[in-house]
């Protein structure tokens, strides 16, 4: 029996996994085995609710034990740190307890077929300081560092506001030497980057501010004192969409009272202030780098053909272009379609490849090999601005044609994005359920996680 090994258990290898799992794990024709650093699966395009505190991840993540054991997988906790190509082996670092224990030590898994779904880094362009003074979005634990920063600069921010204005007599100058010192009364947060995650981001926090104003978490003006600023490098932000909706996008995001930046090019980032080509200062207690990904490093120590992003460059069979049983999908492949060029590094791209691979992986396994070709169907892509609207246009849906959307309706269509992914995971019906108790959740939850 041969095994399959997915490396990468996210929006592309956890669909595969499940879906080989159902049909060749369960039938025994072939062991599947997914393995990933993390125990559970978090939906990347979600993060930036992770970030902002209006989700709680603990509560939306999915236990791969729990999956390997419903859909006939098996799940290997670990990060993969090489490839020995020859002797067909993946090489695992010892698995450490967050005090530095041993609870497993370093160990190697063999496979016939490995396909590789590691997803993708945040690219700092090599811009200086931006590595040691930013926050990223790239996991759940870096969402939640960034939320706990968001909730304790605005705590202290109020507290630092109420001494200068003699309102708490109980705090004093020693503030000025707290966390983010120097700065005047306020919250000042850059975000570095507007694309997607950016504007996303930028729009959640506004309305986390206002929450947490109402919750009297902090005494701060959410909009005077809560100074969010988007910094984007072209003239527009949300490049990929029509120059309409970007307009529309940064209109809603300026009425929210996000400053919005345009062609401003960031050269370097200090502790507390990121300063850009014109040598303008923008004040900075918290800085959030969304600029552009690219594949993790490890895709480089491979001997694979990878691009200027590391990603590794794969045909049609989406096997690499070097190693016939190595696969790649996800943010961490790079294919160039023919006819509609580069496929972009996006969730509905790395399903579409997980959907095509469980199909040409089992006739690969029944019969030899598979003459199928990967294409990729760009369906759209819809852009959240908050919990009541969302901008971006649907493709392909009526007769190939493009249609712009916005407001509400956009902002429906967008969350069914998630459920989709859920109903690829678990199913009609639990996705059903479980959207019941999301929507239930949110009803007796606070709006905003605190802690
Ligand atoms: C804030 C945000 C918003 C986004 N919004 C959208 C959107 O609206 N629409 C859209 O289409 N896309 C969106 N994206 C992009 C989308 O999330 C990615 O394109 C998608 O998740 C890629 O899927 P993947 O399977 O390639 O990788 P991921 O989903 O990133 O999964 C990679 C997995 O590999 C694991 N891994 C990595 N390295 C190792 C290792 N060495 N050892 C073991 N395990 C490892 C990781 O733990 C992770 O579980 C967004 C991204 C972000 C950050």
């Amino acid at each position: 029996m041969q095994t399959i090994v997915i490396v990468g258990g996210g929006a592309g290898g956890l669909e595969l996994a499940t879906r080989l799992g159902d049909s060749m794990g369960k039938a025994g024709t072939a062991r599947i085995v997914l393995v990933d650093r993390w125990p559970a699966h978090f939906w990347k395009p979600l993060l930036h609710t992770v970030a902002s505190g209006k989700r709680d991840a603990q509560a939306a993540q999915i236990d791969y034990a729990a999956q390997a054991c419903e859909h006939g997988f098996d799940f290997h906790r670990g990060e993969v740190l090489g490839v020995d190509r020859a002797a067909r082996r993946i090489a695992l670092a010892p698995w450490l307890t967050d005090d530095g224990v041993e609870v497993l030590p370093a160990r190697s898994l063999g496979y016939d077929k490995l396909v590789l779904a590691l997803g993708s880094v945040t690219n700092f362009f090599g811009v200086p300081g931006a590595c040691e003074h930013v926050l990223t979005l790239d996991d759940v634990p870096q969402a939640e560092a960034f939320h706990q920063r968001f909730i304790d600069g605005c705590i202290q921010a109020s507290a630092r506001n109420a001494a200068g204005a003699g309102l708490d007599a109980s705090l004093d100058a020693s503030l000025d030497t707290g966390i983010y010192p120097g700065l005047d009364a306020g919250l000042d947060i850059v975000i570095v980057g507007g694309g997607a995650t950016g504007v996303e981001l930028a729009a959640e926090l506004s309305h986390s501010a206002r929450t947490l104003a109402r919750y009297k978490v902090h005494a701060l003006d959410p909009v005077r004192n809560v100074r969010i600023r988007i910094l984007e490098r072209g003239p527009l932000l949300l490049p990929h969409l029509h120059p309409r909706l970007s307009k529309r996008a940064a209109r809603h995001l300026r009425s929210l009272g996000i400053t919005v930046c345009v062609d401003t090019t960031v050269e370097r980032v200090e502790a507390h202030a990121v300063v850009d080509n014109e040598a303008r200062v923008f004040p900075s207690s918290i800085t959030l780098w969304a600029a552009g990904v690219e594949a993790p490093a490890m895709c480089a120590t491979l001997g694979l053909s990878v691009n200027r992003l590391r990603q590794i460059a794969v045909g049609p069979s989406l096997q690499s272009m070097d190693d016939a049983a190595i696969y790649a999908i996800g943010d961490c492949a790079s294919f160039v379609c023919p006819v509609k060029g580069t496929v972009p590094p996006r969730a509905q791209a790395a399903h579409q490849q997980a959907m095509f691979l469980a199909q040409t992986l089992a006739q690969t396994l029944a019969h030899g090999a598979s003459t199928a070709a990967f294409a990729y169907r760009d369906y759209g892509s819809l852009v959240s601005l908050g919990p009541l609207a969302a901008v971006g246009v649907l493709a392909g849906t009526v007769g190939g044609r493009k249609f712009q959307v916005g407001g509400l309706l956009a902002r429906w269509l967008y969350s069914l994005m998630y459920r989709k992914h859920l109903m690829a995971l678990h199913g009609f019906a639990r996705m059903a359920a479980r959207t019941v108790a999301d929507w239930i959740g949110e009803k007796i939850s606070p709006s905003v996680k605190l802690h």
